[in-house]
């Protein structure tokens, strides 16, 4: 949580201006990166979900965020509204970050292959991989001086996980459209990458069976022995969407307290 720690402050994003998607509370990672770039002096837009005002308006207003629009990234209109409004609240952008993804319960559990529907995979690509394409484009036309943007994205994609199912197939794609990303907008200035954060407790993690169980086992089976904080997670975002991260572009850094290296666990073959 972001006010469980001391954010590093300094003004490693002063006049930079950028828009934060996916707060739904506090514990959201959207939320944790959105208190860093704040502390960091970034100018801050906050899109969120429809309904979500009465959870985003108090933590907007704790950092001094009055700009705030409602955006479902599967409803044109509503996303041509909030972009709208970014841009006349900010003008031009410098950095977008896309921190959201949905599918339904049903196809976070059991079989991969019984219990994936078409209308359930679709949704899932649709809401969790097409709305970081959709989003990227949007606001890299805010970005005429270049910029960087981020998503985020689950070891899921490269490792068949128990339950994480469709998402971890929506986030294979969403990870292959950083790179096509990262390749189209690289001329114009424009960076992409995704941090592979390891499992931590927010809403989506407790939409997906077992998630309680990543959490212990992500920690038993790290490198480090330790839960993904989100001091890392948010301190890896403000490297890759401030200049300290020139030159990085189309990349997955992980951020999972090194669960991603690890073959077997320690007492394997004792
Ligand atoms: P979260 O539930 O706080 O954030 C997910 C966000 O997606 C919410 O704000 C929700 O409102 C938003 N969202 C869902 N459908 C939407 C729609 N149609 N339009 C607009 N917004 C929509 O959970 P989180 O864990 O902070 O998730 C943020 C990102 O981090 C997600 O992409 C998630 O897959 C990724 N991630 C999470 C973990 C983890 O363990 N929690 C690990 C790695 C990656």
């Amino acid at each position: 949580m972001a006010e469980d720690y001391a954010l590093p402050k300094g003004e490693l994003m002063k006049g930079k201006k950028g828009v934060v998607t996916g707060v739904a509370n506090h514990q959201s990672i959207a939320w944790g990166i959105t208190a860093q770039l704040a502390a960091q002096g970034a100018s801050l837009s906050l899109l969120h979900l429809p309904g979500m005002e009465r959870r985003v308006q108090p933590l907007a207003d704790s950092i001094g965020v009055t700009s705030l629009a409602a955006a479902d990234v599967a409803d044109d209109a509503s996303m041509d509204a909030a972009f709208a409004k970014v841009e006349a609240d900010l003008g031009t952008l410098d950095f977008f970050v896309h921190a959201i993804a949905f599918a339904n319960k049903d196809e976070l559990k059991g079989s991969f292959v019984e219990n994936t529907t078409r209308e359930g995979f679709l949704r899932a690509l649709d809401i969790s991989a097409f709305s970081f394409v959709d989003c990227a484009r949007r606001a890299a036309r805010l970005m005429p001086n270049g910029g960087s943007i981020v998503t985020l994205t689950y070891l899921g994609s490269e490792r068949a996980i128990p339950n994480y199912n469709t998402m971890g197939v929506a986030k294979a794609a969403l990870e292959a459209a950083v790179r096509y990303a990262a390749r189209d907008l690289g001329p114009r200035g424009i960076r992409v990458n995704a941090i592979s954060a390891g499992a931590m407790r927010t809403l989506s993690l407790a939409g997906i069976s077992g998630g309680r169980s990543m959490l212990a086992q992500g920690r038993a089976l790290s490198a480090l022995k330790d839960d993904t904080r989100m001091e890392g997670v948010a301190g890896c975002a403000l490297w890759l969407l401030s200049d300290l991260g020139l030159s990085t572009t189309g990349e997955v850094v992980h951020v999972d307290a090194g669960f991603h290296i690890m073959g077997l666990p320690d007492d394997a073959g004792a």
